[in-house]
């Protein structure tokens, strides 16, 4: 068939793909345990609901404007006075169909085909897909200490004239790392001294543990209005537990911004008003939802990360935020993508291989499920995993027997 090179080059989302299993298999009554989910599990906030439903009920839900309606801008403009403690206009923010087409609209507004953008890995799944759909080149940055925090100079390496953009993911998905304050700083200043964009994907930036506080980029730009080419990233997927809603936004220069607005009215126009009315609700309502999930998540992360350490030959870095952890398992074997299908077919245990994050030999594993699932999912796999494990296994009342040394 004669499908476009952009739309041959493009694979599809491996974690969407997941899910579509999960309902699957689900369905046919499978005990399927899913660790690669990338939502958490907790209630959307009823002032998000009751937003949603009065709008409703006014029986008039219309178009609304592409880059978003003004409660909800306000509502922004808000959010960046609390968290990044800078004051913008409605001029400065777009509201999108979740951050993702945040990032896609600015990815469109800013690189031509053949331009590069540098982000470090593992990356989030979406990053170098991204690039591909408008013909420009991802070039992801693997730390080359091994370690998950990646240093400026990863980056500086990877920069070259066909450089136009960085785009920084902290707390990141899918290590949990939350990059350290000094790499926030010098990235912003590099990116500045260099004229590059960057664009700081800051959809975790709550959900972060041990009492470490959210950093603002903004500390460290020296370029304000229209010289500024930082581009702030966020959205209510996460925090608010809200990722059916689909309602994200970006912060940027005015420019940008209407580039952005432009590109958005003809792709889709602007998201439905029922879900900015959500976010609204959400962002204006009582936040305690958004620290009660942040604590669970962490409660969920200690129980992961200690059955992770006494699974012999697994090796994983204590994530800082999020509710991802990146393990290595590559003793059991080196291809990620052998792994986790071997685990949904003996175990039906989910998971996301490294390889689809630029890393191979790692799973990606949640812990935004509960805790009986993160328990139960993690037994199952040691028992498929260890060669020393009994014979046989029961989930439920079914027995499943050892048939692979
Ligand atoms: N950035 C990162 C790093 C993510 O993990 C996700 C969601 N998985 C997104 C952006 C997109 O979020 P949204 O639901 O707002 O589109």
């Amino acid at each position: 068939m004669s499908l476009s090179l952009i739309a041959k080059s493009i694979k599809p989302s491996p974690t969407l793909a997941l899910n579509e299993k999960f309902a699957i298999l689900k369905e046919k009554g499978d005990p399927v345990i899913h660790l690669g989910g990338g939502e958490p599990k907790t209630r959307v906030p009823m002032e998000a609901i009751m937003a949603t439903v009065a709008h409703v009920n006014t029986g008039e839900v219309r178009y609304a404007p592409a880059d978003g309606i003004p409660a909800l801008k306000q509502a922004i403009i808000r959010y960046t006075e609390e968290y990044y403690d800078r004051k913008v206009t409605p001029q400065h923010i777009i509201a999108s169909s979740g951050a993702k087409q945040a990032i896609m609209v600015a990815l469109q507004a800013i690189l031509n085909p053949q331009e590069e953008v540098i982000f470090p890995a593992p990356y989030w799944v979406s990053y170098p897909d991204m690039a591909r759909l408008i013909g420009a080149i991802p070039v992801p940055a693997l730390p080359e200490d091994g370690t998950f925090y990646p240093r400026l100079k990863d980056i500086e390496d990877r920069v070259g004239s066909y450089t136009k953009a960085v785009i920084i993911n902290s707390p990141n998905n899918p290590t949990g790392a939350m990059y350290s304050e000094e790499f926030i700083s010098d990235v912003v200043q590099y990116c500045e001294k260099k004229d590059i964009w960057l664009i700081m994907d800051d959809i975790y930036h709550r959900l972060i543990f041990d009492g470490r506080k959210i950093i603002n980029p903004y500390k460290y730009a020296k370029k304000f209005d229209e010289n500024s080419k930082l581009i702030i990233v966020n959205g209510v997927s996460k925090q608010y537990a809200m990722t059916g809603f689909r309602i994200g936004w970006a912060v940027g220069n005015k420019k940008v911004i209407e580039a952005m607005s432009n590109i958005q009215g003809h792709q889709t126009s602007g998201p439905s008003v029922l879900l900015q009315k959500a976010a609204v609700g959400a962002l204006n309502g009582i936040q305690s939802s958004v620290e009660s999930l942040r604590v669970t998540l962490q409660n969920n992360r200690n129980v992961m990360i200690d059955l992770l350490h006494s699974f012999e030959g697994v090796k994983v870095t204590k994530p800082d935020g999020t509710f991802y952890c990146f393990a290595d398992f590559s003793a059991y074997n080196k291809s990620s993508n052998q792994l986790s299908a071997f685990l949904i077919d003996k175990v039906q245990v989910l998971t996301v291989p490294g390889a689809e994050f630029g890393l191979e030999g790692y799973l990606r594993l949640s812990y935004c499920g509960t805790i009986k699932d993160i328990q139960e999912g993690i037994e199952r796999m040691k028992w498929a995993l260890d060669p020393n494990s009994p014979n046989e296994l029961y989930i439920g009342d079914r027995k499943l027997v050892r048939d692979w040394s």
